[in-house]
């Protein structure tokens, strides 16, 4: 199906680069749990992951729909580019917050593809949620901190070079507010010495490169601070409209290939003498995740435009993820239930893709927590938690 859409262009290229990669390659790399090292150079290599670096760091400085682009069209072309999207948002900290020298230092190297900053850890397995709940602390010690604790989901840290690192740098109850007191360190993950990083790789559902990280009395040098120490949390939470809207546009390639896959299939498929899809039974699910996945398109342009702006999209960014990942899941259902059988055959990709769109549920921010932020800061209700 045609869908009319900005950045055509670079939806061609993209879709042209993702042909090299087709379902047998996800498959393959799904089967083993392995991680997708071929595409992410050739993405890295075209310059599509540096393309929200601004030029004079010698990235393509395109707007945010430039990048929503991309890796909605990775996702429509079948793929999967939760091995290589952080970068996108980790960088705009690093952009936004980090010294002249930090900046200089790291973002031409990421642009160029000489170095990743694929890993972003802030989810502990004690805390979840609750962020600012979190025990890792960073004590400084002359031109030093020295970091202990523990993270969880943190992905791509095998694949990266740098860690952004949300921890605790002033104790909870020596701070006026909760949110208080935690700071991000740029932690060069090549520089830190055999044993005080550990980091455990941990299977899951589908294939993410995901892995639990240990830190014991890690050293890392006191210039790793991005911007004010203490004043972590604001930095993490300027990057999360960004970071939703890029994760809806995911959702949004995700939606697409379902239900392309879906009409195709119930078209060519006869039983009883004819086409499934001329039974309503089977067309009304998929025309509904098109409704679907519609409507969270036009929302996810309104968070955009006002992203691009230089305007605060908190609310349509969350909702833009929200109906997104919504609308994926819906065709994700849709799809399998078309395919009857052959849904839970590897070789259809059907299967593969049902169990990468389920995620968006749950990470990178839950349903329930979207829900929350709207009920207390777009409708005024008391908070929940
Ligand atoms: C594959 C994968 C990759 C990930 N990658 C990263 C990463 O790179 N970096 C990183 O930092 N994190 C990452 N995460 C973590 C992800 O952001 C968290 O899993 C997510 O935020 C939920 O936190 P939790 O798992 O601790 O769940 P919990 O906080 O334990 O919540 C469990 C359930 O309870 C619900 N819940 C909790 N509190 C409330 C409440 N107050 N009201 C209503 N419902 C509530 C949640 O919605 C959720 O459904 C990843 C997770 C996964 C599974």
């Amino acid at each position: 199906m045609n869908y009319p859409l900005d950045h055509q262009d670079i939806r061609d290229a993209v879709r042209q680069l993702c042909a090299d990669y087709p379902g047998a390659y996800w498959r393959e790399c799904d089967r083993e749990q392995a991680y997708p090292t071929a595409f992410v150079k050739a993405l890295t290599e075209s310059g599509f992951l540096g393309a929200l670096i601004p030029e004079a760091f010698g990235g393509s400085g395109l707007p945010i729909s430039a990048g929503a682009a991309i890796l909605e069209t990775i996702h429509h072309s079948g793929g999967n580019a939760a091995a290589c999207h952080a970068q996108m948002y980790t960088m705009g900290t690093v952009l936004r917050h980090g010294s002249a020298a930090q900046q200089q230092a790291y973002l031409p190297a990421i642009a160029a593809g000489r170095i990743r900053l694929q890993a972003f850890g802030v989810t502990e397995p004690s805390s979840g949620t609750d962020t600012t709940a979190l025990r890792t602390t960073a004590r400084r010690e002359g031109d030093r901190y020295i970091v202990n604790g523990q993270k969880i989901w943190t992905s791509r840290a095998e694949h990266s070079d740098l860690l952004l690192l949300l921890c605790r740098t002033t104790p909870r109850d020596r701070v006026k507010k909760r949110t208080d007191g935690l700071s991000v360190l740029l932690v060069d993950m090549r520089e830190c010495p055999a044993g005080s990083l550990t980091i455990r790789p941990i299977r899951t559902l589908m294939n993410h490169a995901t892995t639990e990280m240990f830190f014991d009395n890690m050293p890392v040098p006191a210039s790793s601070l991005i911007g004010e120490e203490g004043q972590g949390f604001r930095y993490i939470l300027s990057g999360m409209n960004a970071e939703r809207i890029l994760i809806a546009a995911e959702c949004i390639g995700d939606a697409k290939w379902f239900i392309d896959k879906a009409t195709d299939y119930a078209c060519e498929r006869r039983v009883f003498g004819r086409p499934i899809g001329q039974n309503q039974g089977v067309q009304f699910p998929i025309a509904k995740a098109y409704a679907q996945m519609r409507s969270a398109e036009l929302m996810l342009r309104e968070a955009m435009r006002r992203y691009e702006a230089g305007e605060n999209p908190g609310e349509e960014a969350n909702m833009a993820k929200l109906l997104a990942a919504d609308a994926s899941w819906a065709a994700a259902e849709a799809c399998v239930q078309t395919h009857g059988g052959f849904g839970f055959a590897e070789e259809y990709d059907v299967e593969r893709k049902f169990r990468e769109a389920r995620l968006y549920q749950v990470a990178p921010i839950s349903t329930n927590l979207i829900l929350s932020y709207i009920a207390e800061h777009v409708l005024g209700m008391p908070r929940s938690y």
